[in-house]
């Protein structure tokens, strides 16, 4: 069944590093919005606790009454939580800093590892008429318990790496979290792919390191690299992707031709 039709479920994408400032947010807002702009419904799950992705989707701080938190406190349902945004098709459950003491509270409660997981197959019980076919989910930079709730709601992980020096490193830290996810807690877990963020042609280096990461991860590597471009970096202050702020922009074009590759292993995945 194609997706969008009524009883399939959403899938599920979660955008992970460790490592912060690589352009997570900026993808899960983005990728999102490019998505929605053809035709997909989409949610947004804001995990970190900066909430940099509801900010940067014009969430203001009074309309986050129910927030990630509450849903994984076990306070609210996942649907009570989603706020529309100002792209149409592009719902978010937004994150306040009080997401930065959930962990300690459920560290000792059985399932504290399923709580986004439940709240994401709740969600698929509630009647409506257009139910999301994608939902990303944007992780703090750490592999905490937060980053583990996500990588066991999800199908697949969606790696944005910074073409900077270290960019390897750290990526086998990631590598082997999620190997050790898909063995104990979620056995569906793949790889989705790697998207190279904040490239820079005129930059040597970034074309080196463009080459070693294509070396390592292979066909994971999406064709589709993010330049780095000030419209995108201007666009959260504004409260929207940069898909609204400057659809022309090279930053906005590239999301949409990432969205796009997205769309297609998606259809490879349903095939096999
Ligand atoms: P993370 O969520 O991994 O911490 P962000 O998405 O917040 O990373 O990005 C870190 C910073 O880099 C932000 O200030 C963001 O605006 C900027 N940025 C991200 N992608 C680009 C890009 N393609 N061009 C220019 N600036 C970018
Ligand atoms: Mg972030």
């Amino acid at each position: 069944p194609e997706a969008g039709a009524r009883g399939v479920e959403p899938r599920v994408l979660v955008l992970a590093n460790q490592k912060g400032g690589v352009g997570k947010t900026t993808t899960a807002i983005n990728l999102g919005t490019a998505l929605a702009a053809i035709g997909e419904k989409v949610l947004i799950i804001d995990l970190d606790p900066q909430g940099n992705a509801s900010t940067g989707l014009g969430i203001d701080r009074k309309s986050r009454q129910i927030s990630t938190y509450h849903v994984l406190a076990g306070e609210s349902s996942l649907a009570e939580a989603i706020t529309e945004t100002v792209v149409p098709g592009l719902s978010v459950a937004p994150s306040t800093l009080d997401l930065l003491g959930v962990e300690l509270e459920i560290a000792n409660e059985r399932n504290r590892s399923h709580r986004l997981r439940s709240a994401i197959a709740s969600l698929s019980a509630v009647e409506v008429s257009e139910p999301f076919t994608y939902i990303l989910i944007d992780c703090p930079p750490s592999l905490n318990l937060l980053t583990i709730n996500a990588l066991v709601a999800a199908d697949a992980v969606l790696v944005p790496l910074q073409c900077e020096f270290f960019a390897l490193e750290g990526l086998s830290q990631l590598l082997k979290t999620v190997e050790q996810v898909r063995s104990a807690l979620n056995p569906d877990l793949s790889i989705h792919g790697v998207v190279l963020t904040m490239f820079d042609p005129r930059n040597n280096l970034s074309g080196q390191v463009v080459a070693d990461v294509r070396e390592f991860m292979g066909a994971k590597v999406y064709e589709t690299m993010i330049p780095r471009n000030v419209r995108v970096s201007e666009a959260p202050s504004h409260g929207k992707p940069v898909l609204l702020y400057d659809l022309k922009c090279a930053g906005s074009q590239a999301y949409l031709r990432l969205a796009s590759e997205v769309i297609q292993r998606e259809r490879a995945l349903r095939a096999a």
